[in-house]
């Protein structure tokens, strides 16, 4: 059996607290009758309007923070701990994503810092991977995703797949327009669910939800989710648009 369907949307840096809160409100009307209690739906708002999304939002949608820094307090400045987050009722937060990566200069030893520091404070990390363009013309994609996942998963253990979401996000796709094919992303999801079959052992690591990330949106989201080892997905710029991100989710929770 399929884990429970998960998506997020990454609103990267869009709406600042006046705007999220407004989302929110009207996402609390406008998602469909049962959907959020068979989905895991997601929103990662920037960190200044975490707060404000937190309020009005439904009951059942989660808030994730779109990065943290791995120490818990001291003289870190700008920085934004893991139990700071817990402490506003963040649940999830994202680490690896490829803009941190590229523009950020985060390496995968900062991604496993950064991933035992949100375990060790009880919040989900969404893991990112994926390789650029050069890495799949040079067919070095599935040593690359390989490597960025065992580095960031270094020591990691948790009690439950639910602790931990892996997003597979092709940087060449990631807002582009190129999404993956269903078959292409299936190919790394199944590398993907071994690498985690072989970390958690195969009853956590086959259940792990693993994530395609991509410029996914309401035509082809069909298609990806109907893939075995595609548990959902997590939706940069489509996310931002009310209507489509619902439609999203009516889409994915006909599929159940
Ligand atoms: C992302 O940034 O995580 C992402 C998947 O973006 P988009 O959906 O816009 O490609």
């Amino acid at each position: 059996m399929k884990p429970r369907y998960f998506v997020a949307g990454n609103w990267k840096l869009n709406k600042g607290a006046a705007e999220s809160a407004t989302f929110m409100k009207a996402l609390s009307g406008a998602l469909p009758a049962g959907a959020a209690r068979d989905i895991d739906v997601v929103i990662a708002p920037p960190f200044t309007s975490l707060p404000a999304a937190l309020g009005p939002g439904p009951k059942d949608v989660s808030l994730a923070a779109q990065d943290v820094f791995w120490e818990d307090r001291g003289a870190f400045t700008g920085e934004v701990s893991a139990s700071m987050l817990r402490e506003l009722g963040v649940r999830y937060c994202i680490v690896g994503h490829s803009e941190r990566r590229l523009y950020f200069q985060e390496t995968d030893r900062m991604v496993n810092l950064k991933t035992c520091a949100l375990l060790r404070n009880g919040i989900r990390p969404i893991v990112c991977v994926g390789e650029r363009s050069d890495d799949r013309r040079a067919g070095t994609m599935q040593s690359v995703v390989k490597f960025q996942l065992s580095s960031a998963l270094f020591d990691v253990s948790i009690k439950g797949p639910d602790e931990l979401v892996i997003a597979y996000e092709p940087v060449w796709a990631i807002g582009t327009g190129n999404v993956a094919t269903p078959r292409q992303a299936e190919d790394m999801h199944e590398i993907i669910r071994r690498t985690l079959e072989k970390c958690f052992g195969v009853d956590i690591g086959s259940r792990v939800r693993i994530l395609y990330g991509g410029s996914v949106n309401t035509d082809n989201i069909g298609g990806l989710v109907d893939m075995d080892n595609i548990n959902g997905a997590l939706i940069g710029g489509v996310s931002l648009d009310l209507d489509k991100f619902i439609r999203i989710i009516t889409l994915i929770s006909q599929k159940e």
